[in-house]
């Protein structure tokens, strides 16, 4: 038997749904449509520090305005806490993460940086905490253990659908990564992996500005025992000045009132080539147009593209 195409949309609800949100919901909806597949809604909400009150919900109606039909009830991360967690100890009981009790000074002291960032040096791999049974290093509440995983320098590779065959050392360019924080809070490479199996998605849609975290997501993958689905990293929208249109850096939220051409801008970002016509239909018809002509191989072409006055 096939498996069925499930895919998925994960934003985090740190500020309402902008442009460079907008194109990431579309490209992940169109590539679930065309494969006559499901199409999830997560909010990943495990990050309350950096949530915005009212966010989940304006984005949630930002995606109904567009005439987003999303399977099933809308999903959050924060409600899975307990796999999360079964994750976590899992990895502990097979010497797979251990604790760290570093500082942010130390490591910023004496990590090399990487593609992603600071590499962790590993000071905590073998320290004094590092065979500590699960259950005492989870137990220890008084917020000195973070949890690291034990990675390796065996390359990760995987062919991504659009940006090609990538790979990466993990150990050196990455370093050993958080799945839990020493304010408890679970990471995000930990919490995407863990949902996305338990949801059983099989293809994950999202841009490039988490291509460098795929490698290390599927190096968990392999480390809990689960299964790779396929990639696809799209080209994101930057605004003049070549940043990531972000909610961080102030992108402005999409109108609601304008979904029509909200969406045909959308569509022409993403080098699919909308008739003029369609300006004056519905967003139904929009979609019926976009599924039935989707080619995600324009995709490649759209690098990076600046649109003005997008942000
Ligand atoms: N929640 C992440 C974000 O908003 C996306 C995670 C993912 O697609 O894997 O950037
Ligand atoms: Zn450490």
């Amino acid at each position: 038997m096939v498996t069925p195409y499930r895919g998925r949309f994960a934003p985090s609800p740190s500020g309402p749904l902008h442009f460079g949100s907008l194109v990431a919901a579309t490209t992940s909806y169109l590539q679930a449509q065309a494969n006559n597949g499901e199409w999830w809604l997560r909010i990943e909400d495990i990050d309350p520090p950096r949530e915005v009150a009212g966010a989940s919900e304006a984005i949630i109606s930002s995606l109904a305005a567009h005439g987003f039909i999303w399977t099933g009830e809308i999903q959050y991360q924060s409600r899975n806490r307990e796999q999360h967690d079964a994750a976590i100890k899992e990895l502990l009981d097979t010497s797979q993460a251990y604790p760290c009790t570093c500082t942010r000074k130390h490591i910023r002291a004496t990590a090399k940086s990487g593609p992603a960032g600071p590499v962790y040096p590993g000071t905590c791999r073998n320290g004094p905490d590092s065979g500590m049974s699960a259950h005492k290093a989870l137990a220890s509440n008084d917020g000195t253990r973070a949890i690291r995983i034990r990675t390796s320098d065996e390359p990760v590779a995987f062919t991504d659908q659009l940006q090609g065959q990538i790979e990466q050392r993990i150990r050196s360019q990455i370093g050993d990564i958080l799945v839990l924080r020493k304010n408890k809070l679970i990471a995000y490479h930990l919490a995407v992996v863990v949902d996305d199996h338990a949801q059983g998605i099989t293809e994950i849609v999202r841009g490039t500005d988490l291509l460098e975290s795929t490698p290390v997501q599927i190096f968990l993958q392999r480390m809990l025992g689960l299964a790779t689905p396929a990639y696809m990293h799209f080209p994101i929208a930057v605004d003049s000045s070549g940043d990531k249109l972000s909610k961080q850096t102030g992108a402005k939220p999409v109108n609601d009132a304008t979904p029509v051409s909200n969406l045909l801008r959308c569509l022409q970002f993403l080098g699919q080539q909308p008739p003029d016509e369609l300006s004056d239909s519905t967003v139904a018809i929009i979609w019926d147009w976009a599924r039935e002509n989707w080619h995600p191989e324009a995709l490649s072409g759209v690098r990076n593209l600046d649109l003005p006055g997008t942000n």
